[in-house]
């Protein structure tokens, strides 16, 4: 008998052995978690005060993007101002210019309208997203207010005396930079604003094929198509990219200036144009009908010398086709990328496809401070 009860008490031991270590387990978990919560506060409260250097600001911040809007602009557009509204601020997205049919298609799943067209920025309160060129930017900018720079090109010639809110990180969307800005302040986008992000987040990276996504990239796209609601995102970047291949019902004016860009290199201006199409049928007819604009646009713009790429991306294919404006724009594309492409007489054919902004512009701005004007 005796032996019996001494036997029956050890499971009751073990039992309250468990019991006392899982208990103790998960107070060591909350006292961890608690100290967490009490850090990522003092992180929002740190993120935050930087907004409190900028002092009272009278009258709306209006934020924009680039000329020939694209997805990353405008989404940035519509998600910082968003932010800074949600930050205690009188914010509101505006353009430059009318959306792409790509950009319209995401619009119209957020059932979002198009920001307004911003006419002239002198004397405005201003946010730059998705850029930070004057020639890329709203008229009148050098009489603004620019109170804040969000980009991820390279840093432009805007300038301002001010003390501003300047962060540009080499990611592959503006709209990545925007949610980790929201992530620091402990908030998160709305579901309209979170689907322009996703959206903006989907056409910078090419799905996050692009060879510039990086792990921010994928994380926001994760976080944010989760709060959109839409679990297939490739399915919608598919519907994106086949709204961005229609040209329909546009002048060849119009497919000229919808994702058209200005430069200044040691004082000369150029400008280049990108176009996508499905097939090299397509890519060659466009070519042909771009060189036949560029006299009337470089008369129109200004410029000295212009570009068009043309590109073919989609599957395993990857090509460009680049068109100078004259012979000067032909001479710099053939020390910038004559080894590579080919000529088919009237555009230099590169595969795989070269990218404006980190391989174009790069190559250009070399060339042109290599040959000063005589
Ligand atoms: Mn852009
Ligand atoms: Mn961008």
């Amino acid at each position: 008998m005796k032996g019996k009860r001494n036997w029956r008490i050890i499971p009751v031991l073990v039992i309250v052995l468990i019991a006392v270590s899982v208990g103790g387990y998960f107070v060591g978990e909350n006292i961890a978690s608690s100290r967490y919560q009490a850090q990522r506060g003092k992180d929002i409260l740190l993120n935050r005060s930087a907004w409190d250097g900028l002092g009272e600001i009278e009258g709306p911040i209006y934020v924009t993007g680039h000329k020939s809007p694209d997805s990353d602009t405008v989404g940035s557009a519509i998600a910082y101002a968003a932010l800074l509204r949600a930050l205690g601020y009188d914010a509101q997205p505006v353009v430059l210019g009318s959306v792409n049919h790509e950009t319209q298609y995401i619009l119209d799943a957020a059932k979002l309208d198009a920001p307004p067209l911003l006419e002239d920025a002198s004397g405005r309160n201003m946010a730059l997203v998705d850029h930070s060129e004057y020639l890329q930017s709203a008229d009148g900018l050098q009489d603004a207010h620019i109170i804040s720079i969000i980009d991820h090109h390279g840093d432009g010639t805007v300038q301002t005396g001010n003390q501003l809110i300047y962060d540009a990180r080499p990611l592959g969307a503006t709209a990545t930079i925007i949610w980790l800005r929201y992530r620091d302040a402990g908030l998160s986008p709305d579901q309209q604003t979170a689907l322009v992000m996703m959206g903006a987040i989907l056409s910078d990276t090419k799905n996050l094929q692009a060879e510039k996504t990086t792990f921010a990239d994928r994380e926001a796209l994760r976080e944010l198509s989760g709060i959109a609601g839409i679990s297939d995102t490739d399915a919608f970047y598919n519907e994106m990219y086949k709204a961005l291949l229609s040209y329909e019902g546009m002048t060849d004016e119009e497919i000229y200036f919808s994702d058209y860009k200005e430069y200044e290199t040691e004082g000369r201006k150029y400008g280049i144009a990108c176009m996508k199409v499905y097939d090299e049928e397509s890519a060659k007819d466009l070519a042909e009908r771009m060189k036949a604009l560029f006299p009337p646009v470089l008369a129109s713009t200004g410029m000295e010398m212009a570009f068009v790429k043309v590109s073919i991306s989609h599957d395993d294919l990857s090509i460009a086709y680049l068109v100078p404006s004259d012979d000067a724009a032909a001479e710099v594309l053939e020390a910038a990328f004559g080894e590579t492409a080919v000529f088919d007489g009237t555009s230099y054919v590169i595969t795989p496809s070269v990218s404006r902004k980190t391989v174009m512009v790069p190559a250009i701005t070399d060339y042109l401070k290599a040959h000063p004007e005589e």
